[in-house]
Formats: C-alpha cells, sequence, structure tokens
C-alpha cells in the first residue's frame, strides 16, 4: 500500500525508549504555531512509498525495540499505518504514536474510524499539539510541556487518558 513520508530514521533513540525506526509522515493540518517540522505540513510534499518497503527497513534492523509513527500527523494517514503497525506487532515490537490531535479527540473520531481503529493499535500516544510557548527540554519525549504520554490499552480501559508511570 502507498504512503506519503516525510522521512524515515532507522535507529532513534528520541522518540521512545530503545533503538526505535520512527516513521515521519507526510502531510498535517494542525499548523500549529512555532512547529518546527513546517516541510511535513503540505499532503502532496515528501516522498511517496509502500508499506513493502518500509516493512523491509524494519526487517533490516535485528535491534530495535520498537518503532515509533510521527509527523507530520500520522492519524491523518492511518490506512497504510494500520497495515505497518499489525504487521511490526506480530513480530512482537512495540508502536509509539506522536499525534497533534488529543488521545479523547482521537477517541471521539475527529480523526475519522480508522484514526481509531491505528489508535486502539498503538502502545503509547503522546498526544496534543507542540506549543511553542510551552515549549521544553527537560520533559521526557515531548517537545512542550502540555502533550502527555499515555498508556494507550490503560486508556480505552479506563475511558481516560492514563499516563504513562513516571510521566
Ligand atoms: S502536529 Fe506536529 S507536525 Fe503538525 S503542525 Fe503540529 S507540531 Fe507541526
Amino acid at each position: 500500500m502507498d504512503i506519503r513520508i516525510a522521512g524515515i530514521v532507522n535507529d532513534s533513540i528520541v522518540d521512545g525508549p530503545g533503538i526505535r525506526l520512527t516513521i515521519f509522515t507526510q502531510g498535517c493540518s494542525h499548523k500549529c504555531p512555532g512547529c518546527q517540522n513546517p516541510q511535513t505540513h503540505d499532503f502532496n510534499g515528501g516522498e511517496l512509498t509502500t508499506t513493502e518497503a518500509i516493512l523491509a527497513k524494519i526487517d533490516g534492523n535485528p535491534l530495535l525495540k520498537g518503532i515509533t509513527l510521527s509527523g507530520g500527523e500520522p492519524f491523518e494517514q492511518a490506512a497504510p499505518l494500520i497495515e505497518i503497525v499489525k504487521a511490526v506487532k506480530a513480530r512482537g515490537l512495540d508502536v509509539w504514536a506522536y499525534s497533534g490531535y488529543l488521545f479523547d479527540e482521537l477517541v471521539e473520531g475527529k480523526a475519522g474510524p480508522l484514526a481509531i481503529e491505528l489508535l486502539k493499535l498503538c502502545d503509547v500516544l503522546v498526544d496534543g499539539p507542540f506549543m511553542q510557548d510551552l515549549k521544553t527540554f527537560s520533559a521526557k519525549w515531548r517537545g512542550s510541556s502540555n502533550q502527555r504520554v499515555i498508556d494507550v490499552p490503560a486508556s480505552l480501559a479506563a475511558g481516560s487518558a492514563v499516563d504513562m508511570p513516571g510521566m
């Protein structure tokens, strides 16, 4: 399946625990003021690749603990990411996702039904838009202090966002 990406980092250590393959999807409708990656906003920009090509990269790195979905806005390209994430979970890897949507907005379907399906497959969600005036270098895994590091299975079971322990 086709997927439009801004880029891939094969061995990230800053987008979640352990060594991770991070997929930066292309296209984002949030337009957060002060966004550090404005080149990822255009849904026709970036590079067209395939889910098969990305899975081949994942299989080429035996050191991966998991993958991270970032952007752009990954939940606005949910269909190909669902395919990738299902295959990744079958390989025993974990899945983190960054989104400009809040957990509650995704659950309510603000990004569409496929985004809900993608959320259900994720282990951890770092939610909310980057906010320039809340920018921080000290909050682990987050760019601004409004963002939350959410345990997705626990949150879906509880019906509201549950922070990862220690966050
Ligand atoms: S959600 Fe992320 S990529 Fe999109 S505008 Fe906000 S900070 Fe930039």
